[in-house]
């Protein structure tokens, strides 16, 4: 028998005809007369209605939430049918009874993170795994476009990108290891070889505190590539990220409207963005009654107030030296000041950072020893600097903060199928 995805039934190919469709039953109400069941496939979700007297009573009647099923009937045009379409059941068969099913109606958000296994049937959770699926996509698309290649980087390391404070450590055999907290340093090796490269995997940070936007382990959109500037960076961002939410609205409309979230916001991003010194945030921050020192980093409520102000993306560039990583380039006559520049979004703040990396050997090496680190652990990454060192940018996007900024999730938990946090690790 050919199955019929539900999608194609409420995009209206089928009415009045014969159907068969196959899934779950995601509601069940039973009248006197007729029972309604409402079946999910991955595409979509149509009523089914069952009279009395059709041979498929029997087994409707018996049948519970969550069972799989199949389904031969007819289409119906019906305006007060969910999607405007419903099929008249003449033939049902249960392929697996669900026991009860422990989701219903009013079930705490905690209750169904816990339960997340089963919670990611939900038809909020398909659609959100589309969308990104869609993300990624469009992600792909652009760094194609761009020349970029997608390399394959490791995520077992043996020493520090992002510094202490946020690495796993783990048992290597006899030996000790790190968790990968961004692919970046390995992307700086393959630019000598394919220039322009980009990776979206893992990245890992062992993040204590609970927020909105940290997971312990996220997917990490990051790009690399020489002979290239700030400004090149910044515009590569940016376009990127106008790519991307262009596609989503032209092709995620659907999912969009019913995720509860504004199309228009993705629809009119437009570039090139805003963009303002780290200098010229600390004195805008000032102006709103938030001190901050020029040299201190900012924290989530700064960039949140200084994102509400712009209310759409821009960039923070120029930030203190002493707050940033060990590879990044600073200015030759103001060494106190990093070529770097984040990415903020309004609710988030932060959404990706980037900048250009430090290509003379020397001040690499000093700065390395003057943030205590060992130069022995960074020998090859010193190599690159050794053998035809080129000046090159490079970013890391978090996926799962995009998302949650372009669907207005509450919590960026909800843009991942399995959240990693510091008590989430099941299922
Ligand atoms: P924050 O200060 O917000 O913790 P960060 O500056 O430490 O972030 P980066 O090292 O700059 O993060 O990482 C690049 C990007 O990766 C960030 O801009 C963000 O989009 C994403 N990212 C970083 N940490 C996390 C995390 N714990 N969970 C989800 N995404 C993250
Ligand atoms: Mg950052």
């Amino acid at each position: 028998m050919r199955f019929m995805p539900i999608q194609s039934i409420l995009d209206g190919k089928y009415e009045d005809k014969s159907v068969a469709i196959r899934g779950w039953v995601y509601r069940k109400r039973e009248g006197k007369q007729t029972i309604f069941l409402v079946v999910r496939d991955s595409t979509g979700v149509i009523q089914c209605t069952v009279k009395a007297d059709s041979p498929a009573w029997s087994e409707a009647e018996k049948i519970t939430i969550e069972s799989s099923l199949t389904i031969e009937g007819t289409v119906k045009k019906d305006q007060r049918a969910p999607g405007g379409y419903e099929v008249s059941a003449e033939k049902l068969s249960v392929i697996g009874l669900a026991d009860v099913f422990p989701i219903s109606k009013d079930k705490s958000e905690e209750f169904l993170r816990d339960i997340r296994h089963l919670w990611l049937r939900s038809r909020r959770m398909n659609l959100v795994m589309k969308v990104r699926a869609d993300v990624l996509e469009f992600t792909r698309e652009f760094f194609k476009d761009q020349g970029f290649v997608e390399v394959s980087p490791p995520m077992f390391i043996s020493a520090a990108v992002e510094g202490g404070s946020t690495l796993f450590g783990l048992k290597y055999f006899d030996q000790n290891l790190y968790l990968t907290q961004s692919s970046q340093l390995y992307l700086e090796i393959l630019i000598y070889s394919l220039e322009k490269v980009y990776c979206i995997a893992p990245s890992f940070r062992a993040e204590k505190s609970r927020t909105i936007r940290h997971l312990t382990e996220y997917w990490h959109i990051e790009g690399e590539w020489p002979f290239a500037d700030m400004n090149d960076l910044m515009q590569f961002e940016e376009e990127l990220l106008a790519h991307v939410c262009k596609r989503a609205a032209e092709k995620c409309g659907k999912e969009f409207e019913e995720l509860g979230a504004d199309t228009s916001k993705v629809a009119s991003v437009e570039t090139p963005f805003p963009k303002i010194t780290y200098t010229e945030a600390v004195e805008r921050l000032k102006a709103k009654g938030i001190e901050r020192k020029w040299g201190e980093d900012f924290g989530y409520d700064d960039e949140k107030a200084l994102a509400d102000e712009f209310g759409k993306p821009f960039f923070v560039y120029d930030y203190p030296t002493a707050i940033k990583a060990f590879y990044c380039k600073t200015y030759r006559n103001h060494p106190e000041v990093a070529m770097s520049a984040d990415m903020l979004v309004p609710r988030i703040g932060e959404i990706s950072t980037g900048g250009a990396r430090e290509d003379d050997k020397d001040v690499l090496i000093k700065r390395i020893r003057e943030m205590g680190l060992s130069e022995k652990d960074y020998d090859w990454y010193l190599d690159l600097r050794r053998y035809g060192t080129v000046p090159h940018v490079g970013f890391g996007m978090g996926l799962e903060r995009l998302l949650t900024w372009m669907l207005d999730l509450e919590n960026i938990i909800d843009s991942i199928p399995f959240p990693r946090t510091i008590r989430r690790f099941y299922p």
